[in-house]
């Protein structure tokens, strides 16, 4: 497969017209305060299924062949990917199996059913999911799509950065969060595309630094399942297509502690009113912790989204 390129994001931003949100591109003064910068929220927490995810799913379904449509899709995933797969299907009319952890949060188990999708469990410790999703996808003719190594899937990403550049205008730096790398390869080609100058910065968490140590590597390094509270970022690996696209445009990958997410976590429910997921605090604790390297600049921060178990979420603040 080739790499996705800019013209491919731009032609996803025309797909998704329409069936995604035009998510907003929120301010905080306490943020800009508290940093000396100018912070650019893009919230994707109020994206259609709340995350990011839905761009990429829906423009690679909207993809497909019409064969391929006609015989559905199958995808894994420990929750937005799910979700959105899910959804995305059922608005095109594709049938959707989902592979999903058992211990995944119930809230997006219960999401990805209610979304029309046929959920089918393995045990994360245990089975390599993606060697079932390729055995059901065989025996049953679906069309694999992946949470973040498909063309489609990283243009469909890359348009939550697109649009932040023509709502926010040039920024110096962009904090992305990187799992796979879907979200944070199509943003930083829209960013080298649109904002050239722009230094982007993917944020992975402390126990899962995968990425951190592939760039340092020059090769894809593997890691164990890491245990954070960013389930979203959960991934061992990068992929063959995202992270040439990362060498190539992202200049460094810090990472921030689950303590630092927690606290971030308390800052958007505080004062910025918005439930986030803490996948979707990797890019703000890290423009935060930064800051001092950003002082007086135009500074975009991809809030991913904002599925979380609500029980869990009051024990997280409470505890805070
Ligand atoms: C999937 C996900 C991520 C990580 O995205 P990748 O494309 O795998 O890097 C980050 N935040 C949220 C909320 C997610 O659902």
């Amino acid at each position: 497969m080739r790499l996705p390129e800019f013209a491919d994001i731009q032609a996803a931003a025309g797909r998704l017209r329409g069936h995604a949100h035009r998510t907003p591109v929120l301010r905080s003064a306490t943020a800009d305060a508290r940093t000396g910068a100018s912070l650019f929220f893009k919230c994707e927490n109020f994206q259609r299924m709340g995350a990011f995810k839905f761009r990429g799913a829906y423009n690679a379904i909207a993809c497909l062949t019409p064969a391929q449509r006609a015989a559905g899709v199958i995808a894994f995933s420990s929750g937005n990917h799910a979700q959105a797969i899910a959804l995305a299907a059922r608005l095109q009319s594709v049938r959707a199996t989902i592979v999903m952890p058992s211990d995944a949060p119930a809230p997006k188990l219960a999401a990805t059913r209610e979304y029309g999708g046929e959920v089918v469990t393995y045990d994360r410790w245990a089975e390599d999911r993606e060697a079932l999703t390729r055995r059901l996808a065989a025996e049953r003719g679906l069309a694999l799509v992946p949470p973040y190594d498909h063309r489609d899937v990283i243009a469909g990403q890359g348009t939550a950065a697109l649009e932040l550049l023509e709502d926010a205008g040039h920024l110096d730096a962009l904090f992305v969060c990187l799992g796979g790398g879907g979200l944070l390869s199509g943003c930083a080609l829209a960013a080298a595309a649109l904002s050239p100058s722009c230094a982007v910065f993917g944020v992975e968490p402390e126990a899962g630094d995968d990425g951190r140590r592939s760039l340092r590597a020059g090769r894809i390094v593997t890691i164990a399942v890491p245990k954070t509270i960013a389930d979203g970022a959960m991934t061992t690996h990068l992929g063959e297509l995202t992270f040439p696209i990362i060498q190539r445009h992202v200049r460094d990958i810090p990472t921030v502690s689950d303590a630092q997410l927690i606290e971030t976590m308390r800052f958007f429910a505080e004062r910025m009113k918005m439930v986030v997921e803490p996948t979707g605090c990797l890019a703000a604790a890290a423009a935060f912790a930064e800051a001092h390297a950003w002082r007086g600049c135009r500074v975009g921060v991809v809030v991913s989204g904002g599925n979380v178990d609500l029980a869990r979420y009051a024990q997280w603040l409470a505890a805070a």
